[in-house]
């Protein structure tokens, strides 16, 4: 991953002209690198002078909600009202960690009204949208929180970073990398992350909040998905789960319980794929998990509407869950038929 000299320069003189009213959006159901590559651009702005606003879709989950800052952030779902004046007001709107529009579900129309901000991407998911301004789309950055760590590095320098940017930029470089076990773990991932702990980050505290705090009703649903939920097909390489509204009920569901089920069947030696079927009001939420050279975000693209990244992708679907596990299945032997798994 390198930042091209000449977008930063473009970006340091857009950023220089004068104090500017900015929007930070991120995506839909907002994770650790959303949330945390979001608070620490945030801060990094306002260090020059601009006003600074973040806007997500929905609720963050709640073993974040220790994240300094975070209770700023303008969620569209609670306060709509709040988050269009936001974005309307906006001379500059960076986009961080999608890389459409429509994973801002939701809120997507109203990034639609504000037609004359300039609109710069941040972001490592493949295959961004046109139409920015400019980009930073990197898909070999492990996390946006990376991405962002390297450009308040190039365009102000480390010392800036305080310890409250630094626990946010951990947070989501820990998050996206599966607690620095996936793909891109580069020697210079490893240098930010011993800068983030000179700036003063304390890992096992970070550790612990964000893995370390969940209820008894979700672990016991954990139980429950593995034991009696997980179907294994393709002669035990390919996984799945599904989990309804009512089972997520019984276990006092709260949003980002589910978070990390779906890595759990590829603890087994023999599963390359893996899948969650998640019930929602009106669609069931599709994640995808995989390893080596299997490739879920060709997956996502082809049967699901979705997308993301070749280990860890999602998308969605519109019909009930028994035909939704039908589709599946059928998918994976035409992938398995095509060579693809
Ligand atoms: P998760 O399973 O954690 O929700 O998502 C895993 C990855 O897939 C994330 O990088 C996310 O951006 C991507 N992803 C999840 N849902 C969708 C979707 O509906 N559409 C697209 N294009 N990507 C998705
Ligand atoms: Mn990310």
């Amino acid at each position: 991953m390198e930042l091209q000299h000449q977008h930063i320069e473009q970006l340091r003189a857009m950023l220089a002209e004068r104090p500017q009213r900015i929007v930070i959006v991120s995506h839909t159901n907002p994770d650790g690198d959303a949330v945390g590559s979001s608070l620490a651009w945030a801060a990094a702005l306002r260090t020059m002078g601009h006003t600074v606003h973040c806007i997500v879709p929905n609720r963050y989950p709640y073993f974040l909600n220790w994240m300094p800052g975070i209770k700023e952030l303008t969620i569209f779902k609670d306060t709509p009202e709040e988050a269009l004046h936001l974005v309307e007001e906006a001379e500059l709107i960076f986009c961080l960690d999608f890389n459409d529009l429509s994973r801002l579900e939701i809120l997507t129309d109203t990034l639609t009204k504000n037609t004359s901000a300039r609109r710069i991407l941040i972001d490592h998911h493949l295959s961004p949208a046109e139409g920015y301004d400019l980009y930073f789309s990197h898909p070999d950055s492990s996390s946006t929180c990376f991405l962002v760590y390297s450009l308040i590095e190039a365009l102000f320098g480390v010392e800036q970073i305080t310890r409250e940017m630094a626990e946010a930029l951990y947070v989501g470089m820990m998050t996206d990398t599966g607690n620095f076990a996936f793909s891109f773990l580069t020697p210079e991932l490893f240098r930010a992350v011993a800068m983030l702990i000179e700036r003063g980050i304390v890992i096992p505290e970070i550790h612990n909040r964000v893995y370390n705090s969940y209820t008894a009703g979700r672990a016991r649903l954990f139980g429950f998905a593995i034991n009696r939920k997980m179907e294994l097909i393709h002669n035990g390489r390919v996984a799945y789960m599904s989990l309804t509204e009512q089972e997520m009920r019984r276990f006092g569901f709260q949003q980002g319980d589910s978070e990390g089920f779906v890595n759990y069947p590829l603890t087994i030696k023999k599963v390359k794929m893996s899948v969650m079927f998640l019930e929602h009001t009106n669609f069931i939420r599709v994640s995808l998990r995989s390893r080596g050279q299997v490739d879920v975000n060709l997956f996502a693209r082809k049967y699901f509407n979705g997308g993301g990244h070749k280990n860890a992708a999602g998308g969605k679907s519109f019909v009930s869950m028994e035909e939704t596990i039908a589709h599946y299945i059928r998918a994976v032997e035409e992938f398995a038929a095509e060579g693809y798994l």
